[in-house]
């Protein structure tokens, strides 16, 4: 932030001298008032109380006293004590008055200095993050706005830990903070720019007058140092971190503007890693989300949800091992609309329970009508981590499976991995629960959480998915080999292994070769509607539930 530094530096002197300059005229006036009135033997010599303290404002002690010697002067030795008669002023009356004029100047100084320190101390402490000691957003704000002011282009780069809340649950919230600490001194080593803190998890540092390229160059350097495991207290702790970029004057026009963007930019993809610059798309889609909500009130009483679903077969024999529902919104205003939208924006106003009631109810409604037709298929349905503390969500279920007669093996949840980390107590507890009345249990997007093998020991699923985003790069060898290592790991201690969004042949042997036990994925079947999906189990062998 050092550009324009002399420019600053002038402006500061003319507005030193302009006040000093008032100062004088001040006292000039006062002392023509004071003859004008009478002479200093009237009560207007006090009136030169008021240059003094108003250079003890602008100058402190210095100034005042200054001040307090030219006004005491001005009304000394030359000045009548009575205009009309001539009457001068003795010596001691005047050289008294220049002491208490200078007394007064030290005193009111003192006092402009005290309540400074206070405002100085205040303006500092609402310009600091507490946690990091770091200048702030609002900090960010006053220096943004300079740079905007002067209209240079410059780059804001924003970065935060994704698995920061994993980190702080699992293993503790010190081990959180020195996390943060430590991303920061990767960045200092990269960067002489200040680190601002925008929340406890939110950084930022300003590029000046920085091309857009250069600010990439360094948000790639710095999440290529921070891609190794960091060391805290002896624990080697992986970073997972996102970072984002928006640009003055390309994307923003003020300072507030700049900030909001970078949000944005650092909320998308949530739990994704990566550089990221604003793109115009971000906006749209957030706007759209605010469109979604209004219609997302009335969509059940309104029957515009259905049940898709997708078979898991067995990658040996092609037996359905299961099948998943996956859920489909169809408004008559704005149209077909994906879960991966929709299901965030629910969490978000706190529709999903009532959602996943829904789901819930239209599962077993579905599970019955097979049952009646002697299609005995295993039905998976996906649950939120916010149905985890959800109490009408759980009495729900409850309720539901105690008043059916249904095989509970036939029923199986998905919950995600990271919905499980952030859940860790009463994740045990249901999956306990629920295993102990046969209903299976899978972990959803496995991969995609902080230390997942450690994940696989400790939470008692029976199938992991391993992420599609694993599947696909299952080709390079590295990849491969991970997947290998955690299909074997798994399978030591006595889970099973599924393999989501599979699309090719060449995916689905390596696959087999490597020992995956199900598959899902366009390479068997999309998610279907339940007549399709019949039609689709009639032409296989009989269905093989695990
Ligand atoms: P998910 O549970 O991981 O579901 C898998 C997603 O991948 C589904 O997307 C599925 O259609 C898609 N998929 C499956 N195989 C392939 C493939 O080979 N290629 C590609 N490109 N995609 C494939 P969908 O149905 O759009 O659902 C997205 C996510 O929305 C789901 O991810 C799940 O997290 C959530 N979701 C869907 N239905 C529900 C629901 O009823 N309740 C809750 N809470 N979440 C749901
Ligand atoms: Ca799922
Ligand atoms: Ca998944």
């Amino acid at each position: 932030m050092q550009n324009n530094q002399p420019e600053r530096n002038i402006n500061l002197k003319l507005r030193y001298i302009a006040k000093a300059f008032v100062v004088l005229i001040l006292i000039i006036a006062s002392a023509v008032i004071v003859y004008c009135m009478g002479g200093t033997g009237s009560a207007f010599a006090h009136i030169m109380y008021l240059p003094i303290i108003l250079s003890a404002y602008y100058f402190g002690i210095v100034g005042s006293v200054v001040t307090a010697i030219l006004g005491g002067l001005a009304l000394g030795p030359h000045m009548y004590e009575n205009v009309s008669s001539e009457l001068m002023q003795q010596s001691s009356i005047w050289i008294v008055r220049l002491i208490v004029f200078i007394t007064f100047g030290i005193i009111i100084s003192l006092l402009f200095m005290r309540i400074k320190g206070y405002e100085k101390e205040e303006a500092e402490r609402s310009h600091v993050n507490l946690l990091t000691g770091l200048p702030n957003a609002n900090k960010l704000k006053v220096d943004l706005d300079e740079l905007i002011e002067s209209k240079t282009e410059f780059s804001l780069i924003g970065f935060r830990i994704e698995n920061i809340n994993n980190i702080k649950q699992n293993i503790s919230y010190e081990t959180g903070v020195k996390s943060i600490k430590k991303a920061l001194e990767i960045l200092s080593e990269l960067t002489d720019s200040t680190a601002y803190s925008i929340d406890d998890n939110t950084f930022a540092i300003v590029l000046p007058s920085g091309r857009i390229e250069n600010a990439q160059t360094l948000g790639e350097r710095f999440l290529y140092k921070t891609f190794e495991p960091v060391l805290i207290d002896q624990i080697k702790i992986g970073l997972l971190i996102k970072c984002g970029i928006v640009n003055f004057p390309l994307h923003a026009e003020d300072s507030y503007e700049m900030i909001t963007k970078i949000n944005m930019v650092l909320e998308q993809a949530k739990g994704e890693i990566g550089l990221y610059i604003y793109n115009g798309v971000l906006e749209k889609k957030s706007k759209s989300r605010s469109e979604l909500v209004p219609h997302l009130l009335n969509a059940i009483n309104n029957n515009e949800f259905y049940l898709v679903y997708q078979p898991k077969e067995s990658i040996i024999d092609d037996g359905t091992i299961s099948v998943e529902a996956l859920l489909r919104w169809n408004n008559p205003t704005i149209g077909q609309i994906s879960p991966s939208e929709f299901i965030v924006t629910a969490e978000e106003i706190g529709l999903i329970g009532e959602i996943t009631k829904w789901v819930i109810k239209n599962v077993i409604e579905q599970k019955e009508k097979w049952k009646k037709t002697g299609l005995d298929v295993k039905i998976a349905f996906n649950i939120s981590p916010k149905d985890l503390n959800n109490n009408s969500v759980m009495n729900y279920f409850i309720e539901v499976i105690n008043n059916k007669e249904l095989d509970l093996s036939l029923l199986e949840v998905e919950l995600t991995e990271r919905a499980v980390l952030e859940n860790r107590e009463i994740v045990i507890m249901l999956f306990n629960a629920l295993r102990k009345i046969g209903i299976k249990i899978a972990l959803d997007d496995f991969g995609t959480g902080y230390n997942s093998l450690i994940n696989l020991v400790q939470f008692p699923a029976d199938h992991i998915k391993i992420d599609k985003k694993f599947i696909d790069n299952i080709t390079e060898n590295t990849y491969k080999l991970v997947i290998k290592y955690t299909i074997g790991s798994a399978h030591r201690l006595g889970r099973k292994v599924v393999a989501e969004g599979v699309e090719t042949k060449e995916q689905f042997d390596i696959l087999k070769n490597i020992g995956c036990d199900y598959i899902q994925g366009y390479y068997i079947s999309k998610p279907i509607l339940p007549d399709e999906l019949e039609d689709y189990l009639a032409s296989k062998s009989p269905c093989q539930p695990v």
